[in-house]
């Protein structure tokens, strides 16, 4: 381990200039102090920092709260970890004292520092990383309340003329506050535009843009207060439902930890089950957390917990900075009772937490694919643990991850399985698209048998809901002449074209291009578009059903804050007959008039180089499918596939996840993937592809070294919230305790202009599998070059 270098660095550093001036020596010795405080930063950094607490200090210093010490050769604001009044054993004449106190009151309680303490070590990477994710910019910027400063643009009857020129910096910094549609405080816009205030200062001197100040911290707060709307009433609970809330009130009951896996098929009623669970734990004078996939945040869904829970705080990612600072504030006093959000959610600074609530526990996007990659499920699982309280996840395609847990009763598992009002489970056709006839005309995504069913819908005044989950126009722009395929210049991606902004487009890196109709490699003008996109679909579905309206839904359409509210509510009014779109229409929709579900390729997905790809496929079919027939009306699906026999298709038709789930984790266990194995992957990248080879090769061998040397798994193991964790035993002695894949090159080997290599870790014992990440880890140190990323639970293989 690194420790002693570390702290070398942090006591030893040359002195700073910050303390040069003062007439003190800027060191003391030891004696002198009588307080002593553990620091850390927002740095990838192993180990606290100890300073000294110079007495003027002594009575605002506190646990949670921030303070600037010097690091290195600047003084750098951190996070108190720790106070104590025992001398480091180190010799620490040299110990450096705190700068100052930057809180008044502590930013994060005990809970959360043991919980920000577990993901550091578990996530491997820097505590103080982890508490500058956690705690809100606005939260961090200031403790109380602030007038803020306020930028947008000129009106365009005011603006200079002529206009002055601006710089590529100053253009991003016009496109993000655009963007934004509303006035943008001035440090948030500037770190949107990745640039310093200086850069917006300067269009502001440009008569570009206007500044102006207004007091946001309580305005903003309650603006968006979701008070108690008119409460919505108390459903008389099915046999089902009352069967399950007998189990969760008896561990609300208890009040002691205990994860409840709510297995329900689409339309069971699971929320009903939530609702009851919140209102039980908020009449205690407790409150409740509950966490949803940022694109189920529908006002449909806000409704029905501001209806019946108390003050309810949605957090979600349109908030400006000084709105989260304000909840966070509001929750931190015990001013909200229930916490709804994305994400990091998980982290509100709840006073008396109890109960967590997971709904679409599967959901992929609980996984945060930057430092600290946590993910909330397993977080929210984890902080259950610590705070000692129940927590309910809920799904209709439980994750492997967790259905192992429940099937091993590490979690119990509760089973809604009938709709609600015994309303049948739709029924799924699968139409194989090798033997259905060729569609009229130019366009042929939608088949002749899904396109006489919805015209049949469509006459009946049914609405449908069409899968595909690509956006853009073609997918594939090639030369058959010469076989170039359009692609990226920045990734070993291939472009889609998208017709509306008129562009090829990496879906990476955003890198764009003007479409051309001319092979830029061998100039034949046979270049050929192909490949379906939501984008077509659109133009396809317009073309075929005139008079009839059409909306498409995916991230192009949906960029503005409040779109998606508009397009749900005018679809759910009737004004919109046919919403086609990626995924983000396949979740969490309750639309009782949608009587045809149509997925135009179920194919998509299935066959990428990633060992969830059957589960996520199998995941978005019955998930897209639980969207129809929701009401008296029914409803039916309809699934259109090249490979109508694989399997994960069949089984989603036949809505049997239970079957799935047995069978793809016999596949996952033959081929020891998570959730058997506990699996980290590492990725190794550079612009100069040589000097990222040659350090995964080094990295290779003190990997290989680290498992030769692997004893018993560590004693001081971190507690983990999988499966994988409670085999905490030598693995079987035919094999080696960790296995180590790699390095290879990445399935995307060139992304943003890296070559990246990657290595897969994998084992039983998650205590063994750390051990040897931090033996490498702590010296493991690349030129500046060359970047690393460790991802623990890793969703993302690509
Ligand atoms: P899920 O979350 O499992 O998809 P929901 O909780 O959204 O299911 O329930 C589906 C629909 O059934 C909702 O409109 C809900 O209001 C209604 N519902 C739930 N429980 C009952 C009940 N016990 N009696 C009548 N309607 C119910
Ligand atoms: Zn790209």
């Amino acid at each position: 381990m690194s420790t002693l270098i570390i702290d070398e660095f942090a006591i030893m550093s040359e002195p700073d200039s910050l303390f040069a001036n003062e007439a003190e020596p800027r060191a003391r010795h030891t004696t002198a102090y009588t307080l002593f405080a553990d620091v850390v930063f927002d740095r990838p950094l192993d180990h606290p920092f100890t300073y000294a607490v110079p007495d003027a200090l002594a009575a605002a210093i506190g646990v949670g709260k921030r303070v600037e010490a010097p690091l290195g050769s600047r003084v750098s604001p951190g996070f108190c970890v720790r106070v104590s009044t025992t001398p480091p054993s180190f010799d620490a004449r040299k110990l450096k004292p705190i700068a100052s106190v930057l809180d008044d009151d502590a930013l994060v309680d005990d809970h959360l520092m043991t919980l920000t303490r577990w993901m550091a070590d578990f996530y491997l990477c820097g505590w103080g990383q982890v508490l500058h994710a956690v705690v809100p910019a606005g939260v961090r910027e200031n403790a109380g309340t602030r007038q803020a400063v306020l930028v947008e643009p000129v009106e365009k009857e005011q603006l200079p003329d002529p206009l002055p020129t601006v710089t590529p910096q100053q253009k991003q910094v016009l496109e993000c506050l655009k963007k934004a549609a509303r006035p943008l405080e001035l440090g948030q816009l500037a770190r949107l535009a990745r640039c310093g205030t200086g850069v917006v200062n300067g269009l502001v001197k440009k008569g570009l843009l206007r500044k102006f100040t207004e007091r946001v911290e309580s305005a903003a707060g309650q603006a968006r207060e979701e008070a108690s709307a008119e409460s919505s009433p108390d459903l008389v609970l099915n046999a089902d439902q009352a069967r399950v809330w007998e189990q969760v009130q008896a561990g609300l009951a208890e009040g002691t930890y205990h994860p409840f896996l709510l297995h329900g098929v689409t339309g069971s009623g699971k929320t009903e089950i939530y609702l009851k669970a919140i209102e039980s734990v908020v009449k205690q004078g407790q409150e409740a957390i509950v966490l949803v996939p940022e694109i189920s945040l529908t006002p449909q869904t806000i409704h029905r917990f501001t209806g019946r829970c108390g003050n309810v705080a949605v957090l979600h990612s349109h908030l400006t900075d000084a709105e989260r600072g304000g909840y966070w504030r509001r929750v931190a006093t015990g001013h909200v009772q229930v916490v709804v959000g994305a994400r990091s959610a998980v982290f509100a600074p709840t006073r008396k937490l109890g109960l967590i609530v997971i709904d679409e526990e599967h959901e992929n996007s609980f996984k945060q694919e930057s430092t600290p990659r946590y993910h909330a499920r397993d977080v929210a699982v984890m902080r259950a643990r610590l705070e000692n309280i129940p927590i309910i996840m809920g799904s209709a395609t439980p994750s492997l991850e967790s259905w192992l847990n429940a099937s091993k009763g590490t979690y119990t598992l509760l089973n809604l399985p009938s709709r609600i009002a015994d309303r049948p489970m739709p029924p799924v056709h699968l139409i194989d698209m090798r033997h259905e006839p060729k569609a009229r005309g130019k366009h042929f995504a939608i088949g002749p048998t899904l396109e006489s069913e919805m015209r049949r819908t469509l006459k009946n005044k049914g609405q449908i809901i069409l899968l595909l989950n690509r956006r853009g126009f073609n997918t594939h722009i090639h030369c058959p002449a010469c076989g170039h395929v359009a692609q990226c210049a920045n990734c070993d991606l291939a472009l889609t074209f998208h017709r509306v902004r008129s562009a090829l487009v990496c879906h990476y890196c955003g890198w764009e291009t003007p479409p051309f109709a001319q092979c830029p490699a061998c100039n034949q003008a046979a270049i050929r578009y192909q490949g379906l996109g939501t984008e077509k679909l659109q133009s396809e579905v317009e073309e075929k059903f005139p008079g009839h309206v059409c909306q498409r839904m995916d991230s192009d359409t949906m960029s503005k804050p409040g779109s998606h509210r508009r397009v749900l509510d005018a679809f759910r009014e009737g004004n919109i007959q046919i919403l086609l779109g990626t995924q983000m229409i396949a979740k969490g929709l309750d639309f009782p008039n949608v009587t045809l579900v149509g997925v135009v390729n179920a194919d998509v997905g299935l066959h990428l180089p990633d060992f969830r790809s059957a589960e996520r496929t199998f995941q978005l079919l019955a998930q897209v499918a639980g969207r129809a027939g929701r009401s008296a009306r029914g409803g039916h699906v309809m699934i259109q596939t090249f490979t109508p026999e694989h399997p994960c298709i069949t089984l989603a038709a036949n809505h049997a996840y239970t079957q799935f789930a047995t069978m793809e984790l016999g596949h996952r266990k033959e081929h020891r993937y998570p959730p058997f194995e506990r699996m980290v992957r590492v990725i190794v990248r550079s612009e100069s592809e040589a000097d990222a080879n040659q350090f995964a090769e080094q990295l290779s061998s003190a990997f290989k070294e680290a498992i030769a040397q692997l004893g018993n798994p560590s004693k001081q193991a971190v507690p983990s919230t999988h499966v994988a964790a409670s085999l905490e035993h030598p693995a079987h002695n035919d094999r080696a305790p960790v296995r180590l894949l790699g390095p290879a090159e990445c399935p995307v080997f060139r992304l943003k202009n890296f070559y990246r290599f990657h290595f897969q870790l994998q084992s039983e014992s998650s205590g063994m599998l750390h051990d040897v990440l931090r033996t490498v880890l702590a010296v493991a140190k690349p030129p500046s070059n060359i970047e690393f990323q460790v991802d623990v639970d890793p969703y993302n293989m690509m």
